[in-house]
């Protein structure tokens, strides 16, 4: 992609109601807009980010077998009404009347409907175990929408829903969404912790969240410190079911003892097995091998569209983001600082043109603008690689590579230049 041709309204001044540093960054590299209260449009390059962390997401869940499908965002009453949740979900719930005076909502989580879906078509336990997910914009009307797309009204969820034989079933698939949780968090260069949740609203009696630990963060949570280092690869369904890390509410409200340290943080994903709950509400049963039986399920999301702002949070330098290799919108960055000198120019439109022949995500800043310009803009936006073609290229047919992460410096001759370049990109490490 040529900068010029790639519209990033980057800002100079900051929004009077951005609080918090993400926000701030979003807005200043021209990621997002606020529309309304708690309600966004993701531009250019906030949306190309946002599609990289859903392609990661797709990836991982259908490796593991689990279908994709998208549900409508408008959703009849009538079926929050039949699992008696119209009522108590309260004033989140965005309420529509349609001209035929139908009562319509706009779905904050969608248990709900994905059982009536699965009812009409999953007659036998022969079809099961089965799972879904879908990235689907959700709607709760929260009280004080803030800090931009960390606490939005209308944001984008990937939620999985599981419909197993029976509990023991429908515990091997929660360690399963468990472990792919921790797989995909690692794919996209987040580091989070699992930490045992209270299933509140959705119901059930099994529930972890998936937490980022940083200072600015909403939650707080409650953990032995070594768990933080674990890859709990080899954790089994009582391992994760004992996990010492909780929830602040949990932690409270089950008057837990242990001596944990309390942690800021940001919850990004959350599993729930909550059993034949919705099954039974629904009276969705399949014919067993002996006797009928409701389905035993759970359900798995991930905040999608605050993950973009979680990074920014655990992951910025004073002027700008430095995105993790796989999230970040392109892999690297060619600045142009001689936009005057033909042999700079034509060097510069050679290999960027071959990098991305070669499939390299690359971005040429090709602009009119001076030297200090695209450097900072460089920075903002929070490209790892950065590529300077200008002087050492005129003095002595070099260019040079800075690795944003070691701040690692070094210089190539030009004709090493894209052997070079695909070299820091398969060696950049977040
Ligand atoms: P929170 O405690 O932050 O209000 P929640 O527990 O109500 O979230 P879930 O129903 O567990 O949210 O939704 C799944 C995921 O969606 C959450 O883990 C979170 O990452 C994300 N999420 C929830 N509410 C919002 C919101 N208002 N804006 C952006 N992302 C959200
Ligand atoms: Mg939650």
């Amino acid at each position: 992609m040529k900068y010029s041709e790639f519209f990033i309204p980057t800002q100079k001044e900051k929004s009077s109601d951005a609080k918090i540093k993400s926000h701030i960054l979003m807005i200043k590299s021209g990621m997002i807009r606020q529309e309304t209260s708690g309600i966004y449009s993701w531009l250019p390059l906030g949306f190309r980010i946002l599609q990289k962390i859903i392609k990661i997401i797709e990836k991982f869940h259908e490796a593991a077998g689990v279908n994709q499908i998208l549900m409508p965002t408008i959703q009849s009453a009538d079926i929050w009404k039949q699992s008696d949740r119209y009522e108590t979900y309260g004033k989140e719930m965005l309420r529509i009347i349609d001209r035929h005076e139908k009562e319509l909502l706009y779905g904050p989580t969608n248990e709900e409907m994905v059982t009536v879906l699965a009812k009409s078509f999953i007659k036998s336990y022969k079809n099961l175990p089965r799972y879904f997910f879908h990235i689907q914009s959700k709607f709760r009307d929260e009280i004080r929408p803030r800090f931009g797309v960390m606490r939005a009204r209308e944001f984008l969820m990937k939620d999985a829903y599981s419909f197993d034989l029976d509990e023991k079933s429908g515990e091997k698939t929660y360690l399963m969404f468990f472990k792919l949780y921790l797989k995909i968090f690692k794919e996209l260069g987040i580091k989070v912790i699992p930490v045992r949740a209270p299933a509140g609203e959705i119901g059930g009696n099994l529930s972890h969240e998936f937490h980022l630990i940083v200072e600015s963060g909403e939650s707080e949570i409650y953990l032995d410190e070594s768990l933080i280092s674990c890859d709990f690869k080899n954790y089994s369904i009582d391992d994760v079911m004992a996990l010492s890390s909780y929830t602040d509410e949990f932690f409270k409200t089950n008057e837990i003892k242990l001596n944990l340290k309390k942690f800021k943080s940001i919850e990004l994903g959350h599993i729930f097995l909550f059993g034949n709950k919705y099954s039974k509400s629904f009276n969705f049963f399949v014919d067993g091998e002996k006797d009928k039986f409701f389905p035993f399920m759970g359900s798995y999301g991930i905040g999608v569209s605050r993950i973009p702002a979680a990074v920014i949070e655990s992951s910025n330098k004073k002027d700008g983001v430095i995105w993790p290799k796989n999230i970040s919108p392109f892999s690297s960055i060619i600045l142009n600082l001689d936009h005057k000198s033909d042999s700079v120019n034509k060097f510069c439109e050679e290999i960027y043109s071959s990098l991305k022949d070669d499939g390299i995500d690359i971005l040429y800043d090709n602009r009119n603008e001076r030297p200090g310009v695209k450097f900072s803009d460089a920075e903002l936006i929070g490209i790892p690689l950065i590529i300077i073609i200008g002087k050492n290229y005129l003095d002595k047919q070099s260019i040079t590579l800075i690795n944003k992460y070691s701040n690692l410096e070094i210089d190539v001759p030009k004709s090493e230049a894209k052997n070079e370049i695909k070299r820091f990109i398969d060696e950049l490490n977040d």
